[in-house]
């Protein structure tokens, strides 16, 4: 398991090293001393930092140099960060503050060091600090596992799932890999057709029943179908007041979203005969799969292209089991 430990190291340089060492430096007022020590120090910060890379697997400062600025007066603050895997050679304090006094030519006393385990953002492995979740916030996935601020915000403006309600129609709900609108009424399954495609499966609480599901055909004759199939769909169910939700889930291929239609639990009966016909009237499967296989409306078709859709369709509807969103992705 990798996990990560920040080391705070405090270095006070005041005594000894204040206004008696100033004429070292040759300089004559006290805060141009101060500016050339830190300048001395910061040098001397730069090889230590150097060494414990050299020393360390997963060492690295990167991350907190603007959170925690290195001079406060004569106080020496440096923040370190050590990712370890289970066979890395973890830093022992002791031999850290002898690391620290010797490369910044002090004594030992005047090094303090405070340890502290951070968390690890699941998304993307970044070492998350305290002053990221004090401006921030603190984000976890279902899990309760870390995850850091970028990939929470992405998740949410590129949320694979969108969900509309009937209570509220015009108020989309979200659902990505770290945040949940919906409150577990609907998950997600990512289904990996190979490295590079694939698409999410909507598993519904029990309070849905799952009505129909479909894939959006971006800019064809099949997507006008789909429409004008789901304002039917809508106005039926609304017309006897079932509760309803949409679910649009994105896929690896652009030109292709999910559609899932789920109604509440319990009316399966009174609507199934109105879909099934809403389905003979604007589902025509051989329209959506010609489209999809080729991205041509049925009316473009060539030759070739009826050939083509003839033969697939064949191969397909012997892998019954395949047959469902993969072929488009
Ligand atoms: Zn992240």
């Amino acid at each position: 398991m990798v996990t990560a430990q920040a080391f705070k190291i405090c270095v006070n340089l005041k005594n000894g090293n204040g206004q008696k060492t100033l004429h070292k430096y040759g300089v004559k007022t006290k805060n141009k001393a101060t500016a050339d020590m830190h300048k001395v120090y910061d040098e001397r910060a730069d090889e230590l930092i150097g060494y414990l890379q050299d020393e360390y697997e997963g060492f690295d400062t990167e991350e907190n140099n603007e959170a925690n600025p290195r001079w406060n007066g004569l106080s020496f603050v440096l923040m370190v960060i050590q990712k370890v895997d289970d066979d890395d050679e973890l830093i022992e304090e002791r031999k850290l503050v002898r690391a620290v006094a010797n490369k910044l030519r002090i004594e030992e006393y005047r090094v303090g060091i405070e340890v502290e385990d951070l968390p690890i953002c699941v998304g993307c492995d970044k070492v998350m600090t305290e002053e990221e979740s004090d401006r921030y916030g603190d984000y976890s996935d279902a899990e309760g596992r870390p995850v850091c601020y970028s990939c929470y915000e992405y998740d949410r403006c590129e949320a694979p799932a969108t969900v509309v309600f009937s209570d509220e129609p015009n108020e989309p709900y979200s659902i990505g890999s770290y945040h949940d609108d919906t409150e577990g009424q609907f998950k997600l399954e990512y289904h990996r057709t190979d490295g590079w495609r694939g698409h999410y499966n909507v598993v519904p609480s029990e309070d849905w029943e799952e009505l129909h599901s479909d894939a959006i055909l971006a800019m064809s004759q099949d997507e006008k179908d789909l429409k004008d199939f789901d304002d039917l769909l809508l106005e039926a169910l609304n017309d006897r007041g079932i509760r309803w939700a949409r679910v649009i889930t994105r896929t690896s291929n652009v030109f292709c979203c999910g559609y899932d239609f789920f109604v509440e639990t319990g009316h399966m009966e009174e609507i199934e005969h109105i879909v099934a016909q809403l389905r003979s009237m604007l589902r025509d499967p051989y329209k959506f799969h010609a489209t999809a296989l080729t991205g041509k409306d049925p009316d473009d078709l060539n030759d070739h292209d009826r050939v083509f859709v003839e033969m697939a369709s064949r191969i397909m509807a012997e892998n019954k089991e395949r047959f469902g969103n993969e072929q488009m992705e």
